[in-house]
């Protein structure tokens, strides 16, 4: 019931750099947890930006102020036999119905950082992270051979045949330490 919901899928593609084999991984999530600091320790003045970090960036880790270091992702290449560094990306293959976002307030240190973050009532965009189905998919999830997306969803398509906007319906606010 609660999965029916909230849950969604996230779509990690990792490329290896060395002999350009692609490896990709399925992620079930019921919430997303996003940073609120930059890679400078500035604090983000919207939750856009705080998206956009967490699918450009969630390879980075966290040291124990709180600073965000890029790491280089890698992969461990079937072809090449072993670890290679690799170009990394993630995107919702599937976007929940019902999206729970948590700011992540707290550094590694336990330090609450009390910035004020703004989103929208209405009107947060997000197809821009949704992976655009291939055809193949497509049928599989509709489970049916015929041409019923008409010209979306084409092999090789570019476009994408829905628009992911969420409204907000909820908030949960935290006071106080841990
Ligand atoms: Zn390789």
């Amino acid at each position: 019931m609660i999965s029916a919901y909230f849950q969604g899928t996230l779509e990690t593609t990792k490329v290896c750099q060395e002999c350009g084999t692609v490896s990709t991984t399925d992620e079930t999530f019921q919430d997303l947890v996003l940073p609120i600091l930059s890679k400078e320790g500035q604090s983000f003045n919207s939750i856009d930006e705080c998206i956009a970090t967490y699918f450009t960036h969630d390879n980075d880790v966290e040291d124990e102020n709180g600073d965000r270091k890029s790491i280089q992702p890698m992969i461990s290449c079937p072809k090449c036999m072993r670890d290679k560094p690799a170009t990394k990306s993630t995107l919702f293959k599937i976007p929940p119905l019902v999206l729970c976002v948590q700011l992540r307030r707290y550094n590694n240190s336990g330090k609450k950082i009390d910035t004020s973050v703004k989103f929208p009532i209405e009107g947060m965009n997000l197809t821009h992270y949704v992976k655009i189905p291939s055809r193949a998919e497509e049928m599989a999830e509709d489970g049916s051979s015929n041409d019923s997306y008409g010209g979306f969803g084409a092999v090789g398509a570019t476009k994408q045949p829905y628009q992911y906007v969420y409204s907000l319906f909820s908030i949960i606010c935290h006071r106080g330490q841990l």
